[in-house]
């Protein structure tokens, strides 16, 4: 039979936003229940060195971060739990929350820390070569390319950081950039054109793959639609997107406002939600700034604004 059981802080997602908000919950004694979803940590966890996260003079593994983030939030008595959220009614409070085991959580207030996922493209070989050469975390699967040939879709900061990282393992890396410049930051712009093993192709779209088993080439389309539109085929063993993410938002879009991409909108400068009592923090309300450092700062503003918002009941 399902467990039910009340909680005054109900945090859902486990990056930088959802350990933070766990911290200052747990420090103002809200006890709180953190779901920490199927991948625990968040995308820093499929990442190689955070660099920018200041009081890391020589940058942070992401998967350590996380780890004491973890760590520091159960020191002030955050209750962390594997396991997701897979329904939500905030139709009226105390808020109902199932879990994928079952259980029901009444929550007085919930701080929804979800992120984004990772976008493709749209192409129906993506789904068909997935795991056998397609994905979309350099990180996790580039070792299977060593001393191989692969592309990297996009032309911002993560395109950028994956197309660096194959490099290390890779024999070539090309990248496939629609627009005919890149958006990523100088830093990055430089990194990649200074490095001998990248080669970036502007102006460039992706038609489909090819392959017997797995991967073995993209077939590509040069200034499509142009006098000079031309159409051929790039071998390449691997092929990872970095196009940009999307919010995890849809299990409250009945009942929260979002935006036309699926950000969850807050009513700024607090971290508050159409809902009251339900907050949301990180990269799932985020769609300017996606940085770990502002995710932890949300994460911390939607706790203390979840306090308040119970100080303010009496509860
Ligand atoms: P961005 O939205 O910045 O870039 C996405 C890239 O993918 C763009 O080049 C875009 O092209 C391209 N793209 C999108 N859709 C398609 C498509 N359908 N076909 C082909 N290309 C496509 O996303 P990022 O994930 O790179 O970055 C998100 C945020 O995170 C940014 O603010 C970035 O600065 C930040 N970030 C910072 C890092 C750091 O500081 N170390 C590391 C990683 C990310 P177009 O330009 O034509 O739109």
């Amino acid at each position: 039979m399902a467990n039910r059981e009340y909680t005054r802080c109900l945090i859902i997602g486990s990056g930088p936003a959802g350990y933070t908000a766990a911290i200052y919950a747990g420090r103002a004694n809200l006890q709180p229940i953190e779901y920490c979803g199927m991948q625990m940590g968040g995308q820093l966890t499929q990442t190689t060195t955070v660099e920018n996260f200041p009081g890391y003079p020589q940058g942070v593994d992401g998967n350590q971060m996380m780890m004491e983030l973890r760590e520091q939030a159960e020191r002030f008595g955050a209750t962390l739990r594997d396991g997701e959220i897979v329904k939500a009614d905030l139709s009226k409070a105390p808020y109902l929350l199932t879990t994928d085991r079952g259980d029901e959580i009444e929550a007085e207030t919930v701080i929804i820390a979800t992120g984004a996922t990772a976008k493709y493209l749209g192409l129906d070989d993506e789904k068909k070569y997935n795991g056998q050469g397609v994905s979309a975390c350099a990180t996790c699967d580039g070792f299977f390319y060593r001393k191989k040939v692969v592309a990297v879709v996009g032309g911002g900061d993560t395109a950028c950081e994956e197309a660096i990282y194959l490099a290390q393992l890779a024999s070539k890396v090309y990248m496939i950039v629609r627009k005919p410049y890149l958006r990523a930051s100088d830093v990055m712009k430089k990194r990649v054109e200074e490095n001998e093993k990248i080669e970036i192709l502007y102006e460039t779209n992706t038609l489909g793959l090819y392959g017997e088993n797995g991967v073995e080439g993209a077939h590509l389309v040069y200034r499509k639609g142009e006098a000079d539109e031309r159409k051929y085929d790039l071998p390449i063993d691997g092929f990872f997107l970095a196009i940009g993410h999307k919010p995890q938002s849809d299990l409250f879009r009945d009942f929260v406002d979002v935006d036309e991409q699926g950000y969850i909108k807050v009513d700024s400068p607090t971290q508050a939600t159409k809902v009251p009592g339900v907050f949301a923090a990180g990269d799932v309300c985020d769609p300017r700034y996606r940085q770990a450092i502002v995710a932890a700062g949300t994460g911390a503003k939607a706790a203390l604004d979840a306090e308040k918002y119970l100080n303010g009941l009496g509860k």
